[in-house]
């Protein structure tokens, strides 16, 4: 919804950023983007526009470039690689102005880029426009990203683990700016993280992935303080806590995402879940609805798993 922030989480390899490129259909020519439906409804002058993204053939052509810019826009992880080298700055963000807007004057497209500049808090824009990627540091290019994601007021934008790259001080400026200007535009965000103190402090609410599928779903309140996947809860585990002493060891979930190319029959996480039942390595389990927000794909809830054997706190009954 406008306004408001969906968190995808989830440890590296479970699909987030590949998920978030199949909506964008920057998956490449040869991928097939497979799915029940990829709507989006867009807010033109207060009318509603309904595109099928899978029913956009051409993931290069008019239809979906006209979608990119003025209605999705994207944030990419690494700024080194997200600007082209030999392009100055200035004129990369620009182009998306320029391209959707026909008719408008360099110059016009020019004033645009140093306000979005000076909204980012980019020094000297009217000099540093002219400069080349090189010319700036990380935590500048990623403002530039930004920028060029920014400049045409996209009604939704993808911020795939925008602050990975950068380090820890300038990780939370960038964050603050990407929701200074969201509140400002009345965008949609979907931020892709596997950072939970940023999931809390930003988010709306929270989609848990792994191994390609949402297994639980909820708001903020909900996933962190009533999560009930096994996955979610580990994720959460593995976070350090202020109040711990320095002699406990931090929780570390073993193993690593299954292999997708041959994905295990059942559920997904069952080689690593220390609940697991016969059940989970023979079906994939079904959904649970907790709330009208919060649900969860895990056999410990569903009545028809026998749970008799496992801890009472981990098993919650559907509402
Ligand atoms: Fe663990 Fe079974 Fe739940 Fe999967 S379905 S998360 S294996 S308890």
């Amino acid at each position: 919804k406008r306004g408001k922030t969906l968190a995808v989480v989830g440890e590296s390899g479970c699909g987030k950023s590949v998920t978030m490129n199949s909506i964008m259909r920057f998956t490449g020519k040869n991928a097939i983007v497979k799915a029940d439906s990829i709507q989006y409804n867009a807010l033109h002058d207060g009318k509603v526009t309904e595109y099928h993204l899978e029913s956009i053939t051409k993931p290069n052509g008019p239809e979906m470039r006209a979608l990119r810019g003025p209605d999705l826009s994207m944030v990419f992880q690494d700024p080194m690689s997200s600007l082209n080298p030999v392009y100055k700055v200035g004129d990369q963000v620009a182009e998306g102005l320029l391209q959707h807007n026909k008719g408008m004057k360099k110059a016009e497209a020019r004033e645009k880029v140093l306000e979005m500049f000076r909204k980012l808090g980019i020094p000297d824009p009217e000099e540093r426009i002219d400069c080349y990627p090189h010319q700036f540091s990380g935590g500048m290019k990623q403002r530039v990203v930004i920028a060029i994601a920014m400049i045409c007021n996209p009604e939704l934008i993808i911020c795939d683990e925008p602050t990975t790259a950068l380090d820890v001080t300038i990780q939370a400026q960038i964050m603050e700016l990407i929701g200074e200007l969201q509140k400002e535009l009345d965008m949609a965000m979907i931020l892709v993280t596997h950072d939970l103190g940023v999931v809390a402090s930003v988010a709306d609410k929270i989609q848990v992935m792994y191994a390609g599928k949402i297994v639980e779903r909820g708001d903020v309140r909900e996933i962190f303080y009533q999560s009930t996947h096994p996955y979610t809860r580990a994720l959460l585990d593995s976070v350090p806590k202020i109040h711990s002493t320095n002699k406990e060891t931090l929780y570390s979930l073993k193993g690593t995402p299954p292999d997708l190319i041959n994905p295990p029959v059942g559920c997904s996480f069952a080689p690593r879940c220390e609940y697991g039942m016969n059940i989970c390595r023979k079906k994939y389990p079904e959904l649970t609805k907790f709330s009208d927000t919060q649900e969860c794909n895990c056999w410990l809830h569903d009545p028809r798993a026998d749970v008799s054997n496992l801890p009472e706190n981990m098993i919650r009954r559907r509402q």
